[in-house]
């Protein structure tokens, strides 16, 4: 089994309830092939990247153990956000609005493993750029690494501190490992302020996936 960080974004429909339902498919289909999510980080509000005006997204990771190979993941989390209602065919904008975006950030214990695939790179080539990916990813592995720079995802996060003062937890993940039946996020994570969090001060912006 191998260690993935899953990205997970969204800023259409109720996206709380779709943060929460990804994470449990990704965990069912973890168990398909004998594996599980490990730990979610909590879910953070985000403002607006990338100059298209569009809802605040709601962003989280979720650390998965994967048996198979990194391609096979990649569809699999293309198959889950089709399950949730996106339909690439019909997006026009690139970091546009989408109801969910699943990326693949980091892979290996402590992100050791780099691919580079024709529809596949890892790391993800803005993970380490971006406050809305690595605020949560430094929920459940704030030490991996960059398997290229070394940097800690950690002391990434400091060096976006500015932008991270603006990616605000809305909602309670799971802080520790998933042991046995996974007690899903959905069921046990408590609203830090019971609301999705995108009517807040913040509202009009958002971040897509990495
Ligand atoms: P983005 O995630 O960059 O906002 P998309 O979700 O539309 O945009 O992804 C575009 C393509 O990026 C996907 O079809 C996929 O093949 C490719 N891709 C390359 N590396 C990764 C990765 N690490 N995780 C997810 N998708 C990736
Ligand atoms: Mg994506």
């Amino acid at each position: 089994m191998t260690p993935f960080a899953i990205g997970l974004g969204s800023n259409l429909g109720d996206s709380l309830a779709i943060v929460r339902g990804a994470v449990r498919a990704l965990d069912q289909a973890g168990q398909r092939g004998g594996s599980r999510v490990r730990a979610m980080s909590r879910v953070y509000r985000s403002p607006p990247v990338g100059g298209v005006e569009q809802p605040a997204f709601l962003n989280a990771v979720a650390i998965l153990e994967w048996g198979d190979a990194p391609e096979s993941l990649l569809a699999t989390l293309h198959s889950v956000e089709r399950s949730h209602g996106r339909d690439r065919a019909s997006e026009s904008i690139r970091w546009g609005p989408r109801v969910l975006d699943l990326d693949i950030l980091l892979a290996g214990e402590d992100g050791s493993i780099s691919c580079v695939a024709q529809h596949l790179t890892i790391p993800h080539p803005r993970a380490f750029d971006r406050a809305f990916v690595l605020k949560p990813l430094a929920d459940v592995a704030p030490t991996w690494r960059h398997p290229a720079t070394g940097e800690r995802v950690d002391l990434a996060l400091s060096r976006v501190a500015d932008d991270a003062r603006l990616v605000v937890p809305i909602a309670e993940g799971l802080a520790a490992p998933c042991r046995g039946t996974m007690v899903c996020a959905g069921d046990s994570a408590r609203d830090v302020d019971g609301r999705d969090g995108r009517d807040g001060p913040s509202a009009g912006g958002g971040s897509p996936g990495a």
